[in-house]
């Protein structure tokens, strides 16, 4: 069947940035539709949890004042909806300066590139650190940076679906694209149940499903992004009701050891009352290459992974005071990884009105990303002008394989792909 309906947006993947995106366009006149495999709203793509961090410690000036301007933009956001979307706790770091860079940038960098921002910055000794964030036997000081803080998920998607309705985008769950068609005019997508629908321009907004829809594309070259796939573990544990305020901000310890990055986040007023979110910053369970997610209806060997779980236990059982060492709940959402942890936000090569956006830990860049998208779609912008060639799809990475990478091994992260046999 075809709708007859002409669209000026179709954007394949209803999550976080498929959202925020439909909302953005929406919102600037565009007739847009979005397709989404699932539910809305489900957990089990890169957008689900309670919780996520919004932090503006990055080791570049770049990534910094990015995190900025998007911090603007959500505060504009909040004003138009009138709601609470983010809960400015602050963030400590503290740790080693010998910490390997990982999810959570380079820890002395970090502080560098604040304190030439001028961006207010407490530094906290280690007994400072003991007593007011609970945290013991670690012995390093640490710095405290007031402008991060911690997102409300379920509020922050939901706002926006909400507001993409009311700026007349049509919103279809349960919608899997299974082909897309596409000349330099239109695209038209095909789903499961077998409808179609034409638009002039596409995003391609499926997390960890990119590939899958990559190699739905109907003609060539066809492409592949080079990511890992980290199916990645959140855990909650409960808090002593006796301490007021176990940690008066959201914390991330840099340790020396290879992936020795463990985080918390305070309990917060949207989630159960004294429980806190603990975990490893990294992911035990990874799919290298070129390898693909697994269709939803296969996930079900892909639960929580053991080792993740018992790593944060040793450390909260070592380290954390008033915290009872045994999960309530965990959890799992995966995640595609580039070896530079940075996302994919560009026009696809050969098929300029298709732009893809994947990876990275977007989800503090959001409305900021949603604006981008928009420039880069309808407005002919290039990356240039947005200044994130950072984030080009024909950029090299470290090699999302950390054994690779450790041997400086750099890749390509678009792969020009003839075959189109994958294990899905
Ligand atoms: C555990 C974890 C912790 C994180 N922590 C942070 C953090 O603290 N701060 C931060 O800024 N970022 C963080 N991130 C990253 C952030 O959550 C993600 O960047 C963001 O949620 C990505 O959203 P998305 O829309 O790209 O992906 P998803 O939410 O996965 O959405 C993709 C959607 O596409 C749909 N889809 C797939 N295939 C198809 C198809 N064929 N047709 C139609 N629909 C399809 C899927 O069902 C899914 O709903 C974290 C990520 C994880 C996994």
């Amino acid at each position: 069947m075809n709708s007859k309906e002409q669209y000026d947006l179709v954007v394949v993947g209803g999550g976080a940035i498929g959202l925020a995106t439909a909302y953005h366009s929406a919102k600037m006149g565009k007739k847009v539709l979005v397709l989404e495999a699932r539910q809305f709203f489900h957990h089990s793509g890169s957008s689900g949890d309670i919780m996520r961090m919004f932090r503006i410690l990055y080791s570049t000036r770049q990534e910094v004042e990015r995190a900025i301007e998007a911090l603007k933009i959500w505060h504009k956001l909040e004003e138009e909806c009138g709601e609470k979307l983010l809960w400015m706790t602050g963030q400590l770091n503290f740790g080693s300066e010998k910490s390997t860079a990982g999810a959570q940038g380079e820890y002395k960098k970090v502080k560098e590139v604040l304190e030439h921002l001028k961006r207010p910055c407490i530094s906290l000794s280690k007994e400072e650190i003991e007593k007011e964030f609970h945290l013991t036997k670690l012995g390093y000081d640490g710095y405290f940076s007031p402008d991060n803080g911690v997102m409300n998920v379920p509020l922050i998607l939901r706002t926006f679906y909400k507001l993409a309705r009311q700026n007349l985008a049509t919103l279809i769950e349960k919608a899997e694209v299974t082909s897309l068609k596409v000349d330099n005019k239109s695209v038209t997508v095909t789903v499961n149940t077998g409808e179609t629908y034409t638009a002039k321009k596409c995003v391609i907004a499926c997390g960890a499903h990119t590939n899958r829809v990559l190699e739905k594309i109907e003609s060539r070259p066809k492409y592949q992004l080079n990511y890992a796939i980290w199916n990645m573990v959140y855990d909650y544990y409960a808090t002593d009701p006796k301490i007021d305020s176990i940690y008066p901000g959201m914390w991330v310890f840099f340790g020396e050891g290879e992936d020795a990055l463990y985080y918390g986040f305070p309990p917060v007023p949207w989630g159960p009352p004294n429980l806190a979110k603990i975990g490893w910053e990294s992911a035990t369970q990874r799919i290298h290459g070129t390898e693909i997610a697994k269709n939803p209806a296969d996930r079900v060997d892909l639960v929580p992974a053991k080792e993740d779980v018992q790593k944060t236990v040793k450390f909260i059982k070592e380290h954390c005071l008033g915290v009872e060492p045994y999960p309530v709940y965990s959890g799992n959402c995966v995640h595609p990884h580039f070896g530079d942890h940075k996302a994919v936000l560009d026009r696809l090569p050969e098929h300029t009105n298709v732009v893809v956006c994947a990876g990275g830990w977007s989800f503090k860049f959001l409305p900021l990303y949603a604006e981008w998208i928009y420039r880069l779609t309808f407005e002919d912008a290039t990356l240039e002008d947005l200044s994130c060639e950072d984030l080009a799809i024909n950029r090299t990475a470290p090699n999302p394989d950390p054994q690779k990478a450790k041997k400086r091994e750099q890749v390509s992260v678009l792969i020009e792909s003839e075959s189109t046999s994958s294990s899905s």
